[in-house]
């Protein structure tokens, strides 16, 4: 469709785009850009990288384009820098669903192709353009023009074929239909929700990178609250369909999730780490509480409710451990937010992840799980001077340890070596002299 059509000049590429494909073609091969660029171009929107298809070998790629280098994920991709742009250049190829696992799912999709065989073995219609700069033409083999005027996110082909090849992609459907503000076509939704469980076969890395994607996209509100209303939410997001069933959960999610989604597109940095720790928070509070009902001390009870949702959670969904380690001292700091006598305060301000715990206990206070009364103490207490603080300290309350005192030995009843964390009764009416 030539460019009259659908008014994308090629000034409005990526220098770095429009160069992989002029370096492409002049050495004799087609090159195009594609997927979600192209999208966002005729959307009127700024896409966020550029890809680029070609008929050309990836070894011939790198070999072409001086800044470049060979990535060999599931298949072989090239990355070509320009400036602080880089480019990904993939070689046309198949969908081959001749290596499959018990599911159906393609285990390999490594064979070089044709252009239309690249266009079908893409996910949805809107992702399957081909912008041709030198010509300023779009190839469009399965109406994805007609798609996007629509807004209308259908997949290419069978949907059920295309989901058992890859679960992934139902997932993906719920992300572009709430960032692109477009609706999931009847056809290609309808088996989503008998299909989700499908995601649970997809190695668990692979579900992180998706889920990353789509909680960081700035619509994941819009994209939960999308897949809830169609009932889509069992199965298709791991952490989630336990916890949207509680209310209180619920809320506590949705405000995670609103703030996440306001700094995404206020361009300010997100920690992945906080949100996943968000999501998890009610399913640690509840089997913090089962714990504790079992008779564990508040404190172990706590590290052991922290690593059974941790590990329950890496089995579907591979958490990496550089957010783990973060994910667990902002739950450890949050009962410490309650004790306010004392030097505990002091030492849990000096902790280096203190903004990160204060933050996720101000979310917990807006959702009402704790008093927002505890936010504006700590609010002030941090900003307040050396000698404020002091006097903005609670009194100890009863049944709080207090600093270790050297005691007389004790009767029977004092279990010797019972220290570190257990606590130390303060009979203060035993003792009031
Ligand atoms: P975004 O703007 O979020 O980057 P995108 O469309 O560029 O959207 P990518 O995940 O970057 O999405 O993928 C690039 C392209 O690769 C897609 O447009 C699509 O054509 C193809 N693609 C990606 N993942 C799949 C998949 N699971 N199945 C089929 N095609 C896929
Ligand atoms: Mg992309």
């Amino acid at each position: 469709m030539p460019v009259a059509k659908h008014g994308i000049r090629k000034e409005s590429l990526s220098n770095g785009s429009r160069r992989v494909c002029e370096g492409l073609q002049q050495a004799g091969f087609s090159a195009y850009v594609v997927g979600g660029a192209v999208r966002d171009l005729l959307l009127g929107v700024k896409p966020k990288d550029y890809d680029v298809a070609t008929n050309a070998p990836p070894e011939e790629v790198h070999r072409l384009f001086r800044r470049s280098r060979l990535i060999g994920r599931r298949f072989k991709l090239v990355h070509v820098m320009f400036g602080s742009e880089t480019v990904e250049v993939s070689t046309f190829r198949a969908g081959d669903a001749s290596v499959t696992d018990e599911h159906g799912r393609v285990l390999r999709d490594n064979v070089f192709g044709s252009r239309e065989d690249d266009a079908a073995r893409r996910d949805f219609t809107v992702n399957a353009l081909y912008y041709d700069p030198s010509t300023e033409t779009i190839l469009d083999f399965h109406n994805g023009l007609r798609d996007i005027k629509h807004k209308s996110v259908r997949i290419i082909g069978d949907p059920r074929a295309r989901f058992r090849e890859d679960p992934i992609r139902m997932l993906r459907a719920a992300r572009f239909a709430a960032k692109l503000d477009f609706t999931i076509d009847d056809r290609t939704r309808e088996p989503i929700a008998e299909m989700a469980d499908l995601i649970g076969n997809v190695p668990a890395a692979r579900v992180f990178d998706e889920m990353i994607k789509l909680l960081l996209s700035g619509h994941a509100k819009p994209c939960v609250v999308g897949l809830r209303k169609a009932g889509l939410h069992h199965g298709l997001l791991p952490m989630l369909d336990v916890i949207l069933e509680q209310p209180m959960g619920e809320k506590f999610v949705m405000l995670a999730l609103d703030q996440t989604d306001q700094r995404v597109l206020a361009g300010k940095p997100v920690s992945p780490a906080f949100l996943f720790g968000a999501l998890l928070w009610h399913e640690v509070l509840a089997a913090w509480k089962k714990f504790q009902q079992e008779n564990h001390k508040p404190v172990p009870a706590l590290h052991m409710a922290m690593d059974r949702v941790l590990d329950l959670q890496t089995e579907k969904l591979a958490i990496p451990r550089r957010y783990t380690t973060v994910i667990k001292e902002i739950w450890t700091m949050q009962p410490r937010f309650e004790q306010r006598s004392g030097r505990r305060p002091f030492a849990l301000l000096a902790n280096e992840k203190f903004r990160a715990g204060f933050d996720f206990m101000v979310l917990r206070a807006q959702s009402g799980e704790c008093p927002g009364e505890l936010a504006d103490w700590w609010e002030t207490f941090q900003h307040a001077a050396p000698d404020d603080r002091t006097d903005m300290l609670k009194a100890p309350e009863q049944g709080e340890k207090r600093p270790r005192r050297r005691r007389r030995p004790a009767g029977k009843g004092d279990k010797s070596g019972s220290g570190g964390e257990s606590e130390t009764r303060q009979n203060s009416h035993g003792d009031a002299s």
